[in-house]
């Protein structure tokens, strides 16, 4: 789960970790008011998504005038905002953070994490902050420095010290990113985030270190033990389809391709999609059915995959081991008879009831196109997904 800049940088706050001062709006005169309790003469205007890259499209402005704060937030509250983390579609700008604006004299990089490969929580840091770290990992991979935390020890003070000077901090700098770097891992460990990741962390012209970005991922096995982080929740910037496949128990991934699938099982739901690209088409969604799926589960999985209007065909592909083949049959004749359906449809089904399914199709008066096998299936979906494209 993901929650906004706004809210991270309350709960940073509440870990000891400096941040500007700000205060979160949802109007553009709410944005004036705001400037009245923030020191300066000056205030950036963030537009609140989900996102990061938000600086370089304009969801980030210095105002130097209230006039301006008023101008920014009434161009930002409303629009949706693309960025290169977004997808095309954006995000929508329903609230924004004012903050005072702070001299930067160098911008750095940290995060926390959970890293898979060495089970442990996993610090990366990088002198060149600011900038989008994955290029940064590609062209100057030697200025990304990575520290590996022993989940007996801690965070050792000495370790936090390397990063410092690895960042060239100095003097009391030094202590204060030890503050901040505990601050960062008590926080992950206590609240079970996945990432924290600071984008700048910066060394203000009075050479205090402070968060200026602030991102935080938690995991969403753990979120239900945490109802203040629950709380934070905001559906409004998650995939709607996503999180309609969530309430039915659906496992829901939009993609960007046109060729909707759905599957029973994780696994063959992979190896679907790899045969669609093989073949030349390109997956819309992956969505595993589940096992112990019923008709009305079917039925609203594949209206969720019709919803999207990239969908040009879909492929159903069933192997009906605990789940039986007829249900299937019946769920796909039920959303069909629910929703107008205008892509054609391939399906293959195998296993148990697989006869009784593909009898039920085909005495339907919806035109449905059954695969001899796995392979033939993906080529035939591709192919019609072309035509109707
Ligand atoms: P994003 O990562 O989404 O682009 P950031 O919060 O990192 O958003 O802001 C982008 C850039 O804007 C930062 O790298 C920094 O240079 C500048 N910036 C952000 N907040 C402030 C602030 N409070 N004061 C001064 N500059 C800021
Ligand atoms: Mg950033």
């Amino acid at each position: 789960m993901n929650i906004h800049e706004y809210q991270a940088k309350q709960l940073f706050r509440a870990y000891d970790i400096p941040v500007p001062q700000g205060e979160k709006v949802l109007s553009a005169d709410e944005a004036v008011l705001a400037t009245k309790g923030i020191a300066g003469d000056a205030w950036v205007v963030k537009a609140q998504v989900h996102a990061g890259g938000r600086g370089k499209v304009g969801g980030v402005k210095v105002a130097k005038t209230t006039d301006e704060v008023k101008q920014f937030a009434t161009d930002m509250l409303g629009k949706r905002l693309v960025t290169k983390q977004t997808g095309e579609e954006g995000l929508p700008i329903e609230s924004l953070l004012i903050e005072a604006t702070s001299a930067i004299k160098r911008e750095f990089y940290i995060s926390a994490l959970v890293d898979r490969a060495s089970e442990r929580v996993m610090f990366v840091s990088s002198i060149a902050g600011g900038m989008d770290i994955e290029t940064v990992a590609e062209e100057t991979p030697e200025k990304i420095v990575t520290l590996i935390i022993d989940p007996a020890a801690g965070l050792q003070p000495y370790q936090a010290r390397q990063v410092a000077f690895d960042l060239s901090l100095q003097g009391p700098q030094v202590r204060a990113l030890d503050k901040i770097m505990q601050g960062m891992y008590r926080l992950l460990l206590e609240k079970d985030a996945s990432q924290i990741e600071i984008n700048p962390l910066i060394e203000t012209e009075d050479g205090d270190i402070m968060a200026l970005d602030a991102k935080i991922n938690f995991d969403d096995n753990a979120v239900a033990l945490h109802p203040d982080i629950l709380a934070l929740r905001d559906e409004g910037q998650e995939d709607e389809k996503e999180n309609k496949a969530e309430r039915y128990d659906l496992n829901y991934i939009t993609l960007d391709g046109s060729i909707g699938c759905m599957v029973n099982g994780a696994g063959l739901a992979m190896a679907t999609m790899d045969l669609v690209k093989l073949k030349g088409g390109a997956p819309a969604n992956f969505l595993d059915v589940g096992g112990g799926t019923n008709t009305e589960k079917v039925c609203e999985a594949f209206k969720l995959i019709l919803s999207d209007k990239s969908v040009k065909a879909v492929l159903v592909n069933i192997f009906g081991g605990i789940v039986q083949c007829d249900v299937i049959a019946q769920g796909i004749l039920t959303a069909v008879d629910e929703v107008h359906v205008s892509v054609p449809v391939v399906v293959r089904l195998e296993g148990t009831n697989a006869e009784k399914g593909r009898k039920l199709l085909n005495e339907s008066d919806f035109s449905i196109v059954a695969a001899e096998d796995l392979a033939s299936a993906a080529e035939q979906v591709v192919a019609l997904a072309k035509e109707v494209a």
